[in-house]
């Protein structure tokens, strides 16, 4: 049902910007904080290593001062669990994303991780800890290895093959006359899309974060690529804290708490059990999809 789902639009851009600009990792954090121009506070302390509970408290959000766009949002994440974020386009889920990568500042409330308010710690030292893992996986003009290594620009060789591995794309980059070091064009070129996946998949692996961002793919490409990537995925996500903008009723079937957005608000949450049998607005989704699929 794709009409439920958009890309998180701050973040492509963002990606689109740092194209021209494989520089390391903190010009990639000053171009993230472009967005928003938030600056970090005077007495900002650099984020503890992130063990993965998220919470939301009392969350009210607006792009403007005129019109909130998320009104008091409660919601707690449990290191390692999964979240599925469904609704209608411009429900709020990627502001949600936003929020914990603190693009922008809550108008009021405050978003948590462990404990500790995102406004009081340096952005450069929250970010570099979440995993993001998009639906259009930019790739930068540079080698392969320095696209798996784009969040970790000091692993090595062997790393970054273990983390290749995991992403279940080793194999075909070892089939590369150049291996490795493969140079990539222009938006990743020559790989495909799937592929382009797996090696985003393989950069979010190499940081090992505790907490990781997944939009799901909406566009289909080819089945055996697709494996690939669902199995890659569900290796990645496996105990970390996770925020998926879910597109595939596996995922929400799988997750820990399906968080049902409607205009800014939790309208419903719970397993995908618990929100079937409440017959509510989930159910109907739900019913939809599969009227849909089938
Ligand atoms: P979803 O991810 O569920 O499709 P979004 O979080 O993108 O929804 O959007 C929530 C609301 O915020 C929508 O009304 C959308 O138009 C608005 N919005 C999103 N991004 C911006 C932005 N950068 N500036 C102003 N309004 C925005």
């Amino acid at each position: 049902v794709q009409q439920f789902f958009r890309p998180i639009q701050i973040l492509s851009q963002f990606y689109t910007q740092a194209q021209s600009a494989f520089a390391g990792l903190e010009r990639i954090f000053s171009l993230l904080d472009e967005p928003s121009q938030l600056n970090d506070a005077p007495d900002a302390i650099e984020m503890p290593p992130i063990q993965g509970e998220v919470t939301f408290e009392n969350v009210s959000f607006g792009y403007t001062s005129e019109k909130l766009v998320i009104h008091n949002v409660n919601l707690q994440a449990k290191p390692g669990q999964m979240i599925a974020l469904v609704g209608p386009t411009g429900a709020g889920k990627s502001t949600f994303i936003n929020l914990i990568l603190r693009f922008y500042d809550v108008s009021g409330g405050a978003v948590k991780i462990d404990g500790i308010d995102v406004r009081s710690v340096t952005q450069a030292s929250l970010r570099r800890q979440i995993g993001i893992v998009l639906q259009d996986n930019i790739l930068f003009t540079g080698t392969v290895a320095e696209n798996i290594a784009f969040g970790a620009p000091h692993a090595t060789h062997a790393a970054i093959e273990t983390a290749a591995q995991l992403a279940n794309v080793h194999e075909f980059i070892t089939s590369l006359p150049q291996g490795y070091a493969t140079q990539l064009g222009e938006r990743g070129a020559p790989l495909s899309q799937g592929q382009r996946q797996l090696v985003s998949i393989a950069r979010a692996v190499l940081i090992d974060p505790r907490i990781l961002i997944l939009d799901e793919a909406t566009s289909s490409i080819d089945t055996r690529t697709e494996a690939l990537v669902q199995d890659a995925i569900a290796r990645l996500l496996k105990g970390r804290t996770s925020f998926v903008i879910a597109h595939r009723l596996s995922t929400v079937t799988q997750a820990d708490q399906v968080v049902v957005v409607q205009q800014g608000q939790i309208v419903e949450q719970g397993t995908h059990a618990e929100l079937v049998a409440r017959q509510g607005v989930y159910a109907n989704l739900y019913a939809l999809q599969l009227g849909m699929t089938s």
